[in-house]
Protein backbone atom coordinates (compact mmCIF):
# COMPACT_ATOMS: atom_id res chain seq x y z
CA UNK A 1 0.00 0.00 0.00
CA UNK A 2 1.72 3.05 -1.17
CA UNK A 3 -0.51 5.70 -0.45
CA UNK A 4 1.81 7.76 1.41
CA UNK A 5 4.57 7.51 -1.40
CA UNK A 6 1.23 8.38 -4.11
CA UNK A 7 0.96 11.22 -1.55
CA UNK A 8 4.75 12.45 -1.90
CA UNK A 9 4.47 11.92 -5.32
CA UNK A 10 1.37 14.32 -5.53
CA UNK A 11 3.19 16.74 -3.53
CA UNK A 12 5.98 16.81 -5.82
CA UNK A 13 4.28 17.03 -9.02
CA UNK A 14 2.45 20.01 -7.65
CA UNK A 15 6.10 21.47 -7.07
CA UNK A 16 6.66 20.39 -10.25
CA UNK A 17 4.10 22.44 -11.86
CA UNK A 18 5.31 25.73 -10.52
CA UNK A 19 8.34 25.22 -13.50
CA UNK A 20 7.11 29.23 -14.24
CA UNK A 21 10.68 30.93 -15.85
CA UNK A 22 11.09 34.31 -14.20
CA UNK A 23 8.76 36.46 -16.26
CA UNK A 24 11.06 37.28 -19.07
CA UNK A 25 8.45 37.91 -21.55
CA UNK A 26 6.90 41.85 -20.94
CA UNK A 27 4.60 41.58 -23.73
CA UNK A 28 0.83 42.03 -22.80
CA UNK A 29 -0.03 39.24 -24.63
CA UNK A 30 2.23 37.08 -23.32
CA UNK A 31 1.79 38.45 -19.99
CA UNK A 32 -1.77 37.55 -19.57
CA UNK A 33 -1.37 34.22 -20.96
CA UNK A 34 1.19 33.22 -18.04
CA UNK A 35 -1.48 34.79 -16.30
CA UNK A 36 -4.12 32.41 -17.44
CA UNK A 37 -1.81 29.61 -17.30
CA UNK A 38 -0.94 30.24 -13.52
CA UNK A 39 -4.20 30.42 -12.43
CA UNK A 40 -5.09 27.35 -13.88
CA UNK A 41 -2.32 25.82 -12.24
CA UNK A 42 -3.06 27.43 -8.95
CA UNK A 43 -6.56 26.04 -9.42
CA UNK A 44 -4.96 22.32 -10.14
CA UNK A 45 -2.86 22.46 -7.17
CA UNK A 46 -5.76 23.39 -5.02
CA UNK A 47 -7.17 20.47 -5.97
CA UNK A 48 -4.00 18.27 -5.76
CA UNK A 49 -4.14 19.73 -2.18
CA UNK A 50 -7.44 19.20 -1.16
CA UNK A 51 -6.97 15.51 -2.36
CA UNK A 52 -3.69 15.01 -0.43
CA UNK A 53 -5.60 16.81 2.81
CA UNK A 54 -8.51 14.44 1.96
CA UNK A 55 -6.40 11.50 1.73
CA UNK A 56 -4.45 11.75 5.19
CA UNK A 57 -8.00 12.79 6.97
CA UNK A 58 -9.16 9.64 5.95
CA UNK A 59 -5.70 7.78 6.94
CA UNK A 60 -6.30 9.28 10.33
CA UNK A 61 -2.94 10.63 9.84
CA UNK A 62 -1.10 14.11 9.66
CA UNK A 63 1.86 15.08 7.97
CA UNK A 64 2.36 18.93 7.99
CA UNK A 65 5.71 18.29 6.02
CA UNK A 66 3.17 17.53 2.87
CA UNK A 67 0.73 20.48 3.94
CA UNK A 68 3.29 22.80 3.89
CA UNK A 69 4.75 22.06 0.81
CA UNK A 70 1.13 22.25 -0.72
CA UNK A 71 1.03 25.99 1.24
CA UNK A 72 4.60 27.12 -0.18
CA UNK A 73 3.76 26.01 -3.47
CA UNK A 74 0.43 27.66 -3.81
CA UNK A 75 1.46 30.73 -1.98
CA UNK A 76 4.32 31.43 -4.45
CA UNK A 77 2.04 31.45 -6.96
CA UNK A 78 -0.10 33.47 -5.77
CA UNK A 79 2.96 35.91 -5.33
CA UNK A 80 3.64 35.43 -8.64
CA UNK A 81 0.47 35.77 -10.15
CA UNK A 82 0.07 39.02 -8.04
CA UNK A 83 3.35 40.35 -10.03
CA UNK A 84 1.99 38.93 -13.03
CA UNK A 85 -1.21 41.46 -12.64
CA UNK A 86 0.69 44.14 -11.46
CA UNK A 87 2.88 44.24 -14.78
CA UNK A 88 -0.05 43.39 -16.63
CA UNK A 89 -1.72 46.82 -15.14
CA UNK A 90 1.27 48.71 -15.58
CA UNK A 91 1.60 47.76 -19.44
CA UNK A 92 -2.13 48.33 -19.79
CA UNK A 93 -2.56 51.90 -18.67
CA UNK A 94 1.09 53.10 -19.19
CA UNK A 95 1.19 54.87 -22.33
CA UNK A 96 1.19 58.73 -21.20
CA UNK A 97 0.37 61.24 -23.96
CA UNK A 98 4.42 62.90 -24.92
CA UNK A 99 2.18 66.17 -25.29
CA UNK A 100 -0.30 66.87 -22.08
CA UNK A 101 0.84 63.81 -20.29
CA UNK A 102 -2.74 62.16 -20.24
CA UNK A 103 -2.92 58.64 -19.79
CA UNK A 104 -4.22 56.76 -22.78
CA UNK A 105 -5.16 53.06 -23.05
CA UNK A 106 -2.08 50.99 -24.50
CA UNK A 107 -4.07 50.20 -27.76
CA UNK A 108 -4.47 53.88 -28.46
CA UNK A 109 -3.13 55.45 -31.64
CA UNK A 110 -4.03 59.36 -30.54
CA UNK A 111 -4.06 60.81 -27.19
CA UNK A 112 -7.90 61.24 -26.26
CA UNK A 113 -7.43 64.64 -24.76
CA UNK A 114 -5.49 66.06 -26.83
CA UNK A 115 -4.95 63.93 -30.01
CA UNK A 116 -1.33 63.72 -30.17
CA UNK A 117 0.50 60.21 -32.04
CA UNK A 118 0.97 58.22 -29.22
CA UNK A 119 4.47 56.44 -29.29
CA UNK A 120 3.93 52.78 -28.49
CA UNK A 121 6.81 51.53 -27.12
CA UNK A 122 6.45 47.16 -27.05
CA UNK A 123 4.70 46.08 -30.15
CA UNK A 124 6.84 48.54 -32.31
CA UNK A 125 10.31 46.44 -31.98
CA UNK A 126 11.02 47.48 -35.15
CA UNK A 127 10.38 51.45 -35.28
CA UNK A 128 12.37 52.01 -32.57
CA UNK A 129 13.22 55.62 -32.17
CA UNK A 130 16.08 55.82 -31.09
CA UNK A 131 17.27 59.31 -32.29
CA UNK A 132 20.49 58.46 -33.31
CA UNK A 133 21.59 56.69 -30.45
CA UNK A 134 23.51 53.57 -30.22
CA UNK A 135 22.83 50.58 -31.94
CA UNK A 136 19.84 48.76 -30.33
CA UNK A 137 21.17 45.97 -28.06
CA UNK A 138 18.82 42.87 -28.20
CA UNK A 139 18.73 41.94 -24.65
CA UNK A 140 16.64 45.02 -24.11
CA UNK A 141 13.90 42.89 -25.58
CA UNK A 142 13.81 41.58 -21.97
CA UNK A 143 13.26 44.38 -20.16
CA UNK A 144 10.79 46.12 -21.82
CA UNK A 145 8.55 47.63 -19.20
CA UNK A 146 11.72 50.05 -18.17
CA UNK A 147 11.95 50.31 -22.24
CA UNK A 148 8.36 52.05 -21.76
CA UNK A 149 9.49 54.57 -19.03
CA UNK A 150 12.67 55.45 -21.79
CA UNK A 151 10.32 55.74 -24.46
CA UNK A 152 8.44 58.04 -22.50
CA UNK A 153 11.72 60.39 -21.70
CA UNK A 154 12.28 60.46 -25.76
CA UNK A 155 10.22 62.86 -27.44
CA UNK A 156 9.19 61.29 -30.96
CA UNK A 157 10.67 63.08 -33.53
CA UNK A 158 7.91 65.08 -35.39
CA UNK A 159 9.35 67.32 -37.79
CA UNK A 160 6.66 69.22 -39.15
CA UNK A 161 8.70 72.57 -38.35
CA UNK A 162 6.26 75.31 -39.98
CA UNK A 163 8.30 78.12 -38.09
ZN1 LIG B 1 -2.26 64.42 -25.14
Amino acid sequence: MGKLDDLFIKAKDLAGMAGNKAQEMAELTKLRLQAAQLRSDLDANYLKMGEIVYELKKANTENEDLIGMCIAEIDAQHKELDELNQRINDLKNEVKCPECMASNPKEALYCSRCGALLTRPVETAGLTVVPGGKDETPEAEEDVVETVETVEVVSQPESEGND
